[in-house]
């Protein structure tokens, strides 16, 4: 089956050789699981609090999130295909345990290289699938808040990362040792932070 969403790189910073090879693959990991069935299953299955729905999700339910994630706004048309545009940038300095960061109205999504020389590219494709979500207008605390994890730019990311792993494996060597994979998972995920809330 063809894609229907596309991962374009519009822009790179500061990817070079190897680097930047693993950013494709990401990417690639990224357009994989947003075309899946698997992701599909997961986004419309959502339940936070008792119920089938992301948190702050400005009412929608997952249907309606799933198809502004596939074919919103933040996407373009291109011929058949519906396009996401990217803009990357590697920040060289150290992230100390954080993915990376973005801005509202800035379309470039930063990334720390020491977060992206220790982690898979399927957590990587969780780092780009939250910032997306952001550009597709869901928002979250910027504390840790209980019922962070449940609003759409991580839970997307979560879902992204398990997709990944499920069907593309995860190869991170270096990951933290913490008790079961599901805590561990949350507790990366949870190290996205960004100016938006
Ligand atoms: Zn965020």
């Amino acid at each position: 089956m063809a894609h229907v969403v596309k991962v374009q790189l519009v822009r790179t910073t500061h990817y070079r050789g190897k680097r930047l090879e693993k950013l494709k693959e990401s990417a690639s990991h990224f357009e994989q699981s947003l075309n899946s069935r698997s992701l599909e299953e997961k986004v419309l299955a959502y339940e936070a609090r008792g119920k089938n729905r992301f948190l702050r999700s400005g009412g929608l339910g997952n249907a309606e999130v799933l198809r502004l994630l596939r074919a919103g706004p933040a996407t373009r048309r291109e011929g058949r295909h519906r396009i996401i545009d990217l803009h990357l940038e590697l920040d060289r300095s150290d992230g100390e345990g954080v993915y990376g960061y973005t801005y509202p109205n800035d379309p470039v999504i930063y990334t720390y290289q020491s977060f992206f020389d220790g982690y898979g590219p399927a957590w990587m494709a969780a780092h780009l699938a939250h910032e997306y979500a952001h550009k597709v207008g869901f928002k979250h605390s910027p504390d840790r808040k209980p019922g962070r994890p449940y609003t759409v730019p991580y839970a997307f990311g979560e879902i992204v990362y398990d997709v990944c792993a499920e069907e593309l494996g995860d190869e991170t060597a270096s990951i933290e040792a913490t008790p079961g994979r599901g805590a561990k998972r949350r507790g990366v995920i949870q190290k996205i932070i960004d100016m938006f809330t």
